[in-house]
Parts: C-alpha cells; structure tokens; sequence
C-alpha cells in the first residue's frame, strides 16, 4: 500500500506552497497545509502560523518548492466498467463477475493517480462497484472514494440496456428498480430517460419513460434519502422529469434557454460530459461502431449551445467526464480536457474548478469530506505548478496526489523529503 505522509502518532505539515481551498475566490500563497495522523486536513492558513503549530505538535514538515495544493478532482459522471457497443461490450459480457471487479479496481487505481480522488458512478454492472467501494474503503484496494447508482434504470430497450443499464417497465417496474439499487448500497439513483449516443435503435431524441415511469423512480429514491440522476437528451423529456423534482441531468444534448432557466430557478444540477460529442480518437481507440461516431459527432454543435445555455442561465454545474477520467486525451486526461472545454465554453476558471471539486461534494452530501481543504476534509490533495482558478491548464502540470493522507503520487519526490523540526 501507499506511504503515509504522516507517521503514527505525528502529523504532517506541508509548507513553500500556494493552497486553493475548493471555494476561495483564487490560491493564495506562502500558506502551509497540516494534515493530522488520521489523514484529515488540520489546519491550514500563512505559513508562519502553520509553521509555529507544526513546531509545537512535532509535525513533520514537507517542502514543496512553490507548488499549488487544491483538492482532489470529484468526476461525476463515471464508468470503471465502461461497455461501450463493440468490443468492450464483448469483452465486459464474457467477463465473469471476479474478470469485473478485477477490471473495475484496475482502472480505479488509474482515475486516482490521475488526481481524481472522488467519483460519482453512474452505472455499473452486477454490483462489483459495491464490491469495489468496500475493499477501497477498507485500504485493500487503491482508488478513489466512490459513490455510486449500481445499475443504471432504462426501460425495455432503452439506453443502456446492453451494457449496465436493467430494463423496468411500468411504476411498479421502475420503483422495484429502484429499491434494489438501493438494496445493494446505491448512493444515488441514476435513470436513462430517453435514447443517447450508444444506443442502436434509438436517437438522442427519443423520449423512453413515461411521467408515471419516472415519478415512481424520483419519488422511490426521495423516500429513501437518494437523488436521481438521469441521461437525457431533448428538452421536452427533461423539462417533464425537472418538474417532477429530478436532481440531476447529464449530457443534456438539446438543453434550451428556457429549460436552462427552469433548472437554475430549482436547482437542478447539470453534468455536460462535453468530451462525449468531441472524442472521434477515443471512440476510434475502443472500436465502436461507425453509426456510433457518427451519431456522437453530429451531436456536438447542439451540445455545445446546450452548455452555453446552462452557463448563461446559471445552471448549477458538475465536471463529469463519460470517458474515463484517466484516459489519455489532447496530451492530457480527459478530466483536465473536459474541464478545458468548460472553460473554452464560457465558463470563469474558477467556475470549473468549483464544479470538479467543492459543488460536486455539495452535490453529493459529502459536506466538506471531499472537494475542499478546510480543517476536516479528508486530506485529498494534488500538487501542480500555477493557479487552476486563472487556467484549468494548469492541471496538466500535475505532479502529485495524496490521498487520505497518503502518497498515490509524487514525480518530483518532493512529499517523501520531510524532516521533524
Ligand atoms: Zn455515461
């Protein structure tokens, strides 16, 4: 397993740093950032004064050479299991179910080093997710704390249904869905409400749950403390599932102004994956089907003006990558590039960090546990070289990530330099 920063008994105090808190309006430098032995933040703040507690409690203390600490990255909108059509699908069919979890925690090792320390998973398939979730809990297994919707919800033949999606039909059908994501740990609940890229006989427009259908789903999982997060394409099917108290959108491919004033006056959530209708290389990468690429491609225009017209209402807005997070995109990751193309569509700098880090933990309810760096938060921390809240590029400078305390990585061997003072 990893190195933990601190030693038994002896916290850490990282100091020659600038710290961007999650919610600050910019970094600000010569801080320091102590992390107590149980791997939470313990205080932060000036130097000076983080340097005369350390001294006082006997922290070890790490120089960073300058380096910006912000809180690890929350993706909302995640795949360990990813089975798009074509051989993915194949190869996650033929799986047995320990090929799955086996395949799920390596690719979980891989979202962590790439300083995704949160996901939201919004489908998977036969629980090995929940299964992951506890041996990651238990410090088994490296890889970002999840929450997760166990399967998706789809209606017979709807979205999703050949890959992590269950298909219900009916009320009954759809609260029966429901209750059994939840009874196998479900942290959310997330809904296919009408046709997406990946699906064959079907288009981004199609409508594919009732309003009875998707009542039973949002009004079941808000009985029992869960949001609802649904795939959706048109306006039409979203604006219906909004004014049935939907938290969540994601894609959102045909969003309009009025739809987008709508959400923002109740505060429902948008996750644009915007990566997923720009990403002609990735799906060449996975082989999925020609129709598919082309089908996705075309979507990109509309998706784009969707995403404008969220940012323009003000639209609650969460970083969520589809692709998974570590995957090599544009030199980068596809979480830094999603966040680029955030920023690219309007959004402040500062903006798309928030929605990959502090608004993303609002949306969960993880309080400040994740997506901050305030005295308590899990000490989730990356290392990169500028201030992100200026230009999300600088991301692609990242060159460390701790975890709960713990080093997942460190380029420049600067976190394992540390000497009591
Ligand atoms: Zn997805």
């Amino acid at each position: 397993m990893r190195n933990a920063l601190t030693r038994p008994g002896q916290g850490a105090a990282l100091v020659d740093c600038a710290i961007w808190d999650g919610r600050a309006e910019s970094a600000v430098g010569d801080q320091g950032l102590r992390v107590a032995p149980d791997g939470t933040v313990r205080s932060a703040g000036p130097v000076e004064e983080i340097l005369s507690q350390a001294r006082a409690d006997g922290d070890v203390v790490v120089e960073l050479s300058g380096a910006t600490l912000t809180p690890g990255l929350v993706n909302m909108h995640v795949h360990l299991g990813l089975a798009l059509p074509g051989p993915m699908e194949e190869a996650n069919k033929a799986a047995t179910d320990a090929e799955q979890v086996l395949l799920l925690a390596g690719n979980a090792r891989e979202v962590l080093r790439a300083g995704v320390t949160t996901v939201r998973l919004v489908g998977e398939s036969r629980f090995a997710d929940m299964a992951l979730r506890a041996a990651i809990r238990r410090g088994q297994v490296d890889g970002p704390t999840i929450y997760t919707a166990g399967h998706a919800l789809c209606c017979t033949g709807g979205h999703g249904h050949g890959a992590d999606a269950v298909e219900a039909d009916g009320a009954d059908g759809f609260r029966r869905a429901t209750r059994e994501q939840i009874r196998a740990g479900a942290d959310l609940i997330k809904v296919c409400i009408s046709g997406g890229i990946a699906g064959e006989h079907e288009q981004i427009d199609t409508p594919q749950l009732t309003d009875d259908e998707m009542a039973a789903v949002i009004s079941t999982a808000h009985d029992w403390g869960r949001k609802v997060t649904a795939h959706a394409g048109p306006a039409g099917a979203i604006s219906r599932a909004v004014e049935l108290g939907l938290d969540c959108v994601e894609h959102g491919y045909q969003l309009d102004a009025a739809l987008c004033a709508r959400m923002a006056e109740r505060g429902v959530a948008y996750c644009p994956t915007i990566t997923v209708s720009r990403c002609e290389q990735f799906f060449l990468d996975t082989g999925v089907p020609r129709w598919m690429i082309e089908r996705a491609l075309a979507a990109g225009p509309r998706h784009w003006e969707s995403l404008q017209h969220a940012i323009a209402a003000g639209v609650p807005i969460i970083m969520g990558t589809d692709l998974p997070p570590q995957v090599p995109y544009d030199e980068t990751t596809a979480t830094v590039r999603e966040m680029e193309f955030m920023a690219e569509a309007g959004m402040t700098a500062h903006a798309v960090m928030v929605s990959a880090t502090s608004a993303a933990a609002d949306w969960l309810g993880a309080g400040d546990d994740c997506g901050t760096l305030r005295p308590g938060a899990r000490a989730d921390v990356l290392l990169m070289e500028g201030d992100p809240t200026t230009d999300v590029s600088v991301l692609r400078s990242l060159h460390g990530v701790i975890q709960g305390g713990r080093i997942v990585r460190d380029d420049r061997g600067l976190l394992r330099t540390g000497g009591v003072v």
